[in-house]
């Protein structure tokens, strides 16, 4: 088994869940394009080192992979707030709503049968291809949008940094699912990663328009405290080959605004809309 192999392994993946019940299940959100946020699951378990989550949500970061709370009672409060709250939920705007749990628990998609009954609107981002399975529901939610996160179109090279979360090529598929169910589906290129995101950039964007993405989003890395040393550890362990050109790009703007401006002229080329994340 290679370094990489031992990533992708089950053994790799957290199964710690925990059941929770929450206060509330909408709150007020500050991102753009948004006006409420629903998270139904806290911690994940995609594990990308890149993760900036723990640090808005104050946990350790090596817990923030461990343990999974799954807030259990979101749709019963969901059914409640539902007539009160209007405006785009995010879904999905701390921790990414589907799990590798949820393909059991079932709760993100309860969710989305609430927010049908309520005809509500939902901005979904993801890295899993479990989204496909709520097609049925997210096509009948009229302005809604799914988005799905694309580092890189190699498995290989996405598993350096998101050792659980669904290969690109799954993602890919995901994503060609929902656009022939009829979903507004594009594409969140970020972060970029440099020896990631450049390794077959070309036809990265080319598998994105073939799918049938609406836009690609794209945003740059930014590094937390901790962030760099883990991120270079962790490709020293899986290629060290790539470390040197790794730590040379990963705080050069130069490296950011080049490879930014590649992606725009791919996006000119291809007619594909393209929009900076923030
Ligand atoms: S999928 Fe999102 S929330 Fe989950 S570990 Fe990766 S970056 Fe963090």
């Amino acid at each position: 088994m290679s370094n990489l192999d031992s990533f992708l392994s089950d053994d790799a993946c957290p199964k710690n869940v925990i059941m929770t019940k929450a206060t509330v299940a909408l709150s007020p959100s500050r991102l753009p394009g948004l006006d409420l946020a629903l998270n139904p699951y806290s911690g994940c378990a995609h594990r990308c080192t890149y993760c900036y989550a723990p640090y808005i949500m104050r946990r350790p970061v090596d817990d923030w992979g461990c343990t999974i709370s799954a807030r259990m009672n979101l749709p019963v409060l969901l059914d409640k707030e539902l007539p009160r709250k209007k405006g785009m939920i995010g879904l999905g705007t701390v921790t990414d709503p589907y799990q590798p749990a949820e393909g059991a628990l079932r709760l993100t998609r309860h969710c989305l049968e609430i927010m049908a009954k309520h005809h509500a609107r939902t901005s979904v981002l993801t890295k899993s291809s479990l989204v496909a399975r709520d097609a049925d529901l997210l096509s009948r939610l009229d302005g809604s949008e799914v988005g799905i996160t694309m580092t890189t179109v190699r498995d290989d090279r996405a598993a350096i940094f998101e050792p659980c979360a669904s290969p690109p090529s799954k993602r890919l598929e995901a994503m060609k699912a929902l656009h022939e169910a009829g979903v507004n589906v594009y594409a969140f290129l970020g972060p970029i990663i440099p020896t990631v995101a450049d390794r077959g950039l070309v036809d990265l964007i080319g598998s994105i328009c073939d799918a049938g993405a609406s836009m690609i989003m794209v945003d740059r890395l930014n590094l937390r405290p901790g962030m760099m040393a883990r991120m270079l550890a962790r490709m020293e362990e899986v290629d060290p080959s790539s470390i040197a050109e790794l730590g040379a790009s990963i705080e050069d703007d130069a490296y950011y605004g080049s490879i930014t401006e590649r992606i725009k002229a791919l996006c000119r080329e291809q007619g594909m809309p393209y929009r900076d994340a923030f």
